[in-house]
């Protein structure tokens, strides 16, 4: 067995081609030594950094110099983290608007890494990343994914549904991420048959991959396939670490029966990448509170611990684009308990999360709702917001809130891509709307499945 080939490959390399200055393999060690900082050393960390910001984005951004006037804030003053609770919470909306503004002007474009959401909450989003923020949030990921037993030198393998997005031009960020994790297998979950299923199977049994990192419905899907049709012998992982979607208790058990191993829940978004993931202890999420700063908000009021919110964070490092008091859509609880695995990194826990539905195809093929929203929200011009709700196997309906870019080749575009997503025997219908209801989590949900998925798959 050649060992110095994907050592070479894939620590040396990926390093070198991401080397800018040497600070990538400092990034790396502060990651390790950050999870254990002391919670008064974390805080001291964390206020030098949010003064740095804030300092950045009222001197370089001329939307932030505006607010912080607009709020008598002055971040000369800042002395403690609770000083940015004076400042106003931000939007998406507020993001899409005002792009240019937010962008540091001393920062020449040729260090703004570009990257963008696939608009799982309703519409996409695109913003820029300082390099030193990209390495940190890799450093990180890398961190969290030791927490499950992978290593960035391990094969590991992909569950999710975003083969479509490949064909989407590709930005610096997945490139990188790329030349990280090219040691990783994709199976590509945007839509599933049973034909498919029993693929991945025999395909995980031939690359044996030590991790599925997945998306909670994908894994949960491959896992039932693999306990209805009562295999045996099948690859079993050391691990499972699940994201993007909301993991249930029942899906948990079904995946620790089948798979034999513990499943790490973890919290992510394209905005921040990693927010939060399990230990082994799997006593809640640990933050990544060296470069995320985490707040728990309800009704303009800060939540106590233990008090659930809304999800406002800050990125403590990105200063090509500062995200300052972002309100994510997503709904959270803080704990103040410490964990047994020695840790010192914060506790949250998500609640609600994201959902994505899987939708099935009138054939009895399942796609996956992320995919839906990477492929509709991101080409067809026109279209702000959109809700697929599947009230039978096949009757879809469309709920649009649309601006004034829609037109005929915004609905000639849906008509092929219903088609090519869903058959020509399924039947739909476009229901304008001002904007899409968000759920009582407090999200938006991009698809409503009225079926069992499961059930229907041919
Ligand atoms: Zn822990």
């Amino acid at each position: 067995m050649d060992l110095i080939k994907p050592i070479a490959r894939f620590i040396f390399n990926p390093l070198l081609a991401l080397k800018n200055r040497s600070t990538d393999f400092k990034f790396l060690a502060e990651s390790e030594r950050n999870q254990y900082l002391p919670r008064e050393g974390l805080r001291r960390f964390q206020l030098e950094r949010l003064k740095t910001l804030l300092r950045h984005a009222g001197a370089n951004c001329p939307f932030y110099a505006k607010r912080f006037a607009e709020a008598g804030f002055d971040p000369n003053s800042v002395s403690s983290l609770e000083d940015i609770q004076r400042l106003p919470l931000l939007t998406k909306a507020d993001i899409q608007k005002n792009r240019d503004g937010m962008t540091a002007q001393n920062i020449p474009e040729s260090e703004r890494i570009p990257n963008k959401t696939g608009g799982s909450t309703g519409s996409p989003l695109q913003f820029f990343m300082s390099p030193d923020s990209v390495y940190r949030r890799i450093a990180n990921t890398i961190r969290h994914d030791r927490w499950a037993g992978l290593e960035p030198y391990d094969k590991g393998a992909a569950i999710w549904g975003h083969q479509r997005d490949l064909n989407a031009p590709r930005s610096s960020m997945d490139r990188i991420r790329d030349s990280f994790f090219s040691r990783r297998i994709v199976l590509d979950t945007s839509d599933i048959t049973q034909k498919k299923l029993a693929h991945f199977v025999e395909l995980l049994n031939t690359e044996k991959p030590s991790t599925y990192v997945a998306y909670a419905n994908s894994v949960y899907l491959l896992a039932r396939f693999i306990k209805e049709r009562g295999l045996t012998g099948y690859h079993q992982p050391r691990s499972v670490i699940t994201s993007a979607e909301v993991l249930t208790d029942e899906q948990r058990a079904v995946l620790e029966d089948v798979f034999g191993c513990p499943v790490f829940n973890r919290y992510g978004c394209r905005e921040f990448s990693v927010i939060a993931s399990e230990c082994e202890a799997h006593a809640g999420l640990h933050m990544a509170a060296d470069t995320l700063l985490v707040e728990v908000v309800r009704n303009d009021r800060i939540c106590r611990p233990g008090e659930l919110g809304q999800l406002v964070i800050t990125d403590l490092h990105n200063l090509a684009m500062p995200f300052i008091r972002y309100r994510i859509e997503d709904m959270g609880v803080l704990l103040d308990t410490e964990c047994s695995c020695g840790r010192t990194l914060p506790m949250m826990n998500i609640v609600g999360g994201r959902v994505t539905d899987f939708l099935v195809t009138p054939e009895g093929s399942v796609v996956s709702g992320a995919a839906m929203t990477i492929y509709f929200i991101a080409r067809v011009p026109g279209i702000v917001q959109a809700q697929l709700v599947q009230k039978e196997k096949d009757y879809l309906l469309l709920r649009l809130a649309v601006d004034d870019r829609f037109g005929e080749e915004s609905k000639r575009m849906i008509a092929e891509s219903v088609n090519r997503f869903f058959g020509p025997a399924m039947r739909w219908d476009i229901e304008r709307v001002d904007s899409i209801p968000v759920e009582a989590s407090g999200k938006y949900r991009f698809s409503i499945s009225e079926l069992d998925p499961v059930e229907h798959l041919k």
